[in-house]
């Protein structure tokens, strides 16, 4: 691979396995005087690797797609040579790892690529997230036949991979989904349906959540009502009714499992791609299963573990979206500081008016703290620390609201000229304004910190 997944991740730290830290504990280091030891300070400088990662992604994004985003976003090309111009970098498969064709880098990592990349094209750089979580989610829960089967062309982007949680009833409340995988012989037989899903239609494997089984609620209200019998037993005795008290009943995290399905497959099918405010560099489309037959080998993790594994991709998935918004309020930004020094009214440069420059003064404070917390918990999510989902939820609510917020307020600084498409701030406005909404709503976040504070 002469590219990213062939340098040696920094301090040997690798996903996946939690390498003890190299701390002997001195106690006098603590008071010492600063800069007499490094014991006592936390090191915020990236390794020559990390760096060399950034100017790759860096590199790659001037070239590749900054001079095309605006084309795309205009004509909603998905651009399938650009991504996988993004894969023969290592970027298809970033925190896969080597054996099937990844990069096997940190979450760290993974984020200041997706910052760079995101100056090039937020939306386009979105998806790649996007189809890592799902890569990923195969890597580390799946057995090595499924590893060997679709990971390397996922690594290559030969094959393309979307997130299939959702459903139009089910969104926030993601445990209450209702797509059903009923085992048959030595296949799944899936039934329902998901909605918004980024690369519906154009992806070829489906990273799908579906239910197994009854559900924790299901359980209890069964429970009550009919004694300590299976679910098998109780859908025998139940007959056709059983299958409406369960739909009803059934919900919950428990019960969710994993399944792949590949495009092809006899019963999946896509709704007509979503008309939206941005996102457009990437088909957004319902997926809708109908008696889909899928090998039971394609069953990731084991029965019942879907939600956890689910979880779990989304805690690096919302770092990820979150670098997305530090990308593209950092480009913003940049083209206002140059901006704000060239535009004069009144008789003076918008940098000299006080109010405007303190005002940069704001974003720019914002978006360094934005960088510190998604880089403190991606260190946390790759060390898989206690605590590590609500300083991924933090950092996401965080650099999302304040990307948002900053590019808004650039778009602002641009006066007429930040409204019209000549100038990209529109683009990235309409692009990370959705970062607040998926992967779990920013009001979500807040629940899995609060729950997390407080116990609920
Ligand atoms: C462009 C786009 C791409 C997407 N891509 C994918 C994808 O690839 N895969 C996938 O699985 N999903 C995807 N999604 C779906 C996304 O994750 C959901 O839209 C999101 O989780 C919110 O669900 P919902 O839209 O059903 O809103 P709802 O859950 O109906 O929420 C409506 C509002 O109520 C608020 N709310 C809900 N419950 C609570 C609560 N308990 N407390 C406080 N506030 C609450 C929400 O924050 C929101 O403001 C995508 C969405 C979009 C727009």
């Amino acid at each position: 691979m002469g590219r990213i997944g062939r340098i040696d991740p920094p301090h040997g730290v690798r996903e996946g396995t939690r390498t003890a830290p190299c701390i002997s504990l001195r106690p006098r280091a603590r008071y010492a005087l600063p800069g007499a030891t490094g014991f006592s300070r936390m090191d915020f400088n990236l390794t020559e690797e990390q760096q060399a990662f950034q100017t790759t992604a860096r590199d790659f994004a001037r070239a590749e797609m900054m001079p095309h985003a605006r084309g795309w976003d205009e004509d909603e090309v998905f651009p399938v040579d650009a991504l996988r111009k993004a894969a023969a970098l290592g970027f298809g498969g970033i925190y896969v790892k080597e054996d099937a064709g990844g990069s096997a880098l940190t979450r760290l990592d993974a984020t200041l690529i997706f910052e760079e990349l995101a100056q090039g094209c937020v939306s386009t750089a979105a998806y790649l997230s996007i189809h890592n979580m799902a890569a990923w989610m195969i890597d580390r829960f799946g057995s090595d036949d499924q590893r060997r089967r679709f990971l390397p062309k996922l690594c290559t982007m030969e094959h393309f991979a979307s997130y299939c949680l959702t459903e139009p009833d089910s969104g926030s409340d993601a445990a209450s989904l209702t797509t059903r995988a009923v085992r048959d012989g030595d296949a799944y037989v899936l039934d329902g349906a998901k909605a918004f899903i980024s690369g519906g239609g154009v992806s070829d494997v489906y990273v799908v959540m579906a239910r197994t089984g009854i559900g924790e609620r299901s359980d209890a209200v069964l429970r009550t009502a009919m004694g300590e019998r299976s679910d098998a037993v109780l859908r025998t005795a139940m007959g056709e009714q059983s299958d409406a008290v369960l739909r009803t009943a059934t919900r919950g995290p428990k019960g969710i499992s994993c399944i792949v399905v590949e495009k092809g497959t006899p019963g999946l099918s896509f709704g007509a791609p979503e008309k939206k405010l941005g996102w457009h560099t990437q088909p957004t489309a319902m997926v809708m299963f109908e008696n889909c037959r899928v090998p039971a080998a394609n069953l990731i993790g084991q029965e019942g573990e879907g939600f956890r594994i689910a979880m779990a991709g989304l805690d690096g998935g919302r770092l990820n979206i979150a670098a997305c918004s530090i990308g593209g309020a950092q480009f913003c930004l940049d083209r206002t500081l140059a901006y704000m020094r060239e535009r004069k009214q009144f008789g003076s440069r918008l940098a000299d008016f006080q109010a405007l420059a303190f005002r940069i003064a704001d974003y720019a404070t914002e978006l360094e703290a934005a960088r510190l917390m998604v880089r403190r918990a991606a260190s946390a999510v790759t060390l898989g620390e206690g605590g590590a989902t609500r300083l991924a939820a933090m950092a996401k609510r965080h650099a999302t609201d304040a990307g948002f917020e900053i590019v808004n307020g650039c778009l602002q600084l641009h006066g007429g000229y930040g409204y019209l498409r000549d100038h990209p701030i529109e683009r990235v406005l309409r692009d990370v304004r959705v970062h607040q909404i998926l992967e779990g709503t920013n009001e979500v976040m807040r629940l899995i910190v609060s729950r997390d504070l407080l116990g609920n």
